[in-house]
């Protein structure tokens, strides 16, 4: 299978990109899987022309034309299931299963989850004799990267549709084609819907032409950036010169407190697997393990044995296992830092530099523990999205909860104790946007986002409606 990803998609046509073209390289063989066109300004100033005239028929739907919209490209990316995750493994690497049964469908999921929070959405809210009014931004330009690809893309792009509002998407230059099949279903959708031209547009490129282009149009009133905390800068300040609202989902370095009353075992089996969930290329991984000093050497000896077992294979395969990292760029970075974290005195508890015995191509690394990590290591404090776990000891958990905040970070953070009530309090004294309590999940109806360097942003549900709306204060 390859694929073309060198057509542009803007004002409604599928358009040949003036923009050099480049391979799409699969992770796991170093194989050219196709081509992606690195779009050029003059194609993201077609797109942002488009997508404005189409804001003044597009901002006048009624909230249940937008709801019927966004429901059906769901029901659309839900039937192209199986060959939108083939395409996420091949691009980027996630195994058959996780992208079958999580990436592929979190893409349809934000679509079906934002028409309902669409329909329950306070437009107008009375303020006695006067009214609130929130209408929707404008013109947004979408940023994504390619860890979790048509999730990341879909939390924006549903939302954006709800609010009103009309869209340039960039996604990422590594992950090009989950978003051209995603662009084909809205084409249709809208097709089939009446909506104008150029409600939605796909410019696809890399940061610093496309991603650089789209952030500093004085045409674009918003900018959704999902990335790295580096990048998600630089789009703020490209964007300030024209007042852009800017909305950054960056990056984290989650801690996972355990807690001394935290049934052992279950809590580090979860928080190892957690943390190695997509090869550890997840915003929200818990990377840096805080356990008790009573604790300690078991939790490590319990650790080793859950790193020990961790299978690593082609993505194609059908088990359970972990796939290659999603570039090339990626392996030196983390093998990079693993290294640094040998350097700087932490100990192997299993993994370490190099590829997996039996493995010579593909990016594929060993699932890594570090113990003996404190949180000045390089290890604990820099985001590696790696398969790479610190272990770090804590003396009493006043010293876990100030270990916990002394981050730049404050995505999200994990707390595993013997009760909810005892979690509970030790999730309030967190400086993080989320907390996940004795091993639960992600809900995509709560709002995702965090504190600090990663981001001031609230996706997913009613909270990610929010972001792309204005508010208008009509006083009587
Ligand atoms: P990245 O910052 O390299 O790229 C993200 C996107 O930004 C890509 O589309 C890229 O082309 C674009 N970009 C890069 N430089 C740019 C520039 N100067 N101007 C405009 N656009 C630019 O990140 P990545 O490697 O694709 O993704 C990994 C990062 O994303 C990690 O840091 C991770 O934590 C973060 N992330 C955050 C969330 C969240 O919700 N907080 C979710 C997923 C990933």
């Amino acid at each position: 299978m390859t694929y073309d990803c060198t057509r542009q998609f803007i004002n409604g046509r599928w358009v040949e990109s003036r923009g050099a073209s480049h391979p799409i390289i699969n992770p796991a063989d170093e194989t050219v899987i196709g081509h992606v066109a690195y779009g050029t300004s003059e194609e993201v100033d077609q797109a942002v022309k488009a997508a404005r005239v189409a804001f003044a028929e597009f901002s006048k739907w009624t909230v249940d034309q937008r709801a019927a919209l966004l429901t059906d490209i769901a029901a659309r990316c839900a039937e192209r299931r199986d060959e939108i995750a083939a395409a996420i493994t091949a691009e980027m690497g996630a195994p058959k299963k996780l992208s079958e049964n999580a990436q592929a469908p979190l893409g349809a999921a934000h679509f079906s989850v934002t028409a309902a929070a669409l329909k329950q959405f306070s437009f107008e809210k009375k303020a006695g004799d006067s009214l609130i009014i929130h209408e929707p931004i404008g013109v947004c330009g979408l940023i994504t990267p390619w860890n979790w690809p048509l999730n990341q893309i879909a939390c924006k792009v549903a939302p954006a549709l709800a609010a009103g509002c009309t869209v340039v998407l960039k996604p990422s230059e590594i992950a090009p084609v989950d978003a051209t099949i995603l662009a084909e279903i809205i084409d249709e959708a809208c097709r089939k819907a009446g909506a104008p031209d150029g409600v939605f547009n796909l410019v696809n490129g890399d940061g610093p032409g496309v991603g650089a282009a789209i952030a500093a149009h004085p045409g674009i009133d918003m900018v959704s950036f999902t990335g790295s905390t580096r990048a998600g800068v630089l789009v703020a300040k490209a964007a300030a010169d024209n007042v852009k609202r800017v909305a950054q989902e960056l990056g984290g370095k989650s801690p996972n407190i355990i807690l001394e009353s935290a049934p052992l075992e279950a809590a580090i089996k979860h928080g190892v697997r957690d943390c190695f969930t997509n090869t550890g290329q997840s915003c929200n991984a818990p990377s840096r393990m805080l356990v008790p000093e009573s604790k300690y050497e078991e939790a490590v000896k319990i650790a080793a044995e859950v790193g020990e077992k961790i299978r690593i294979g082609d993505p194609q395969s059908e088990s359970a296992h972990m796939g290659p990292l999603s570039s090339e760029i990626q392996y030196s970075k983390v093998q990079n830092l693993i290294q640094k974290g040998m350097s700087e005195g932490a100990g192997l508890v299993c993994g370490g530099p190099g590829r997996p015995e039996g493995f010579d191509k593909g990016y594929f690394v060993k699932p890594t523990i570090f113990r003996d990590v404190n949180n000045n290591m390089t290890i604990a404090r820099e985001e590696i999205f790696g398969p790479v776990l610190a272990m770090i000891p804590y003396s009493d958990l006043d010293e876990a909860i100030d270990i916990a905040n002394d981050t730049p970070y404050g995505l999200s953070a994990y707390v595993f104790g013997g009760s909810e009530e005892e979690a509970m309090s030790v999730a309030k004294r967190l400086r993080t946007g989320m907390v996940h309590l004795n091993g639960a999940g992600v809900d995509i109806n709560m709002p995702f986002g965090g504190y600090k360097q990663s981001g001031n942003g609230r996706e997913w549900g009613q909270a990610g409606i929010e972001d792309f709306v204005e508010t208008k204060a009509v006083m009587a």
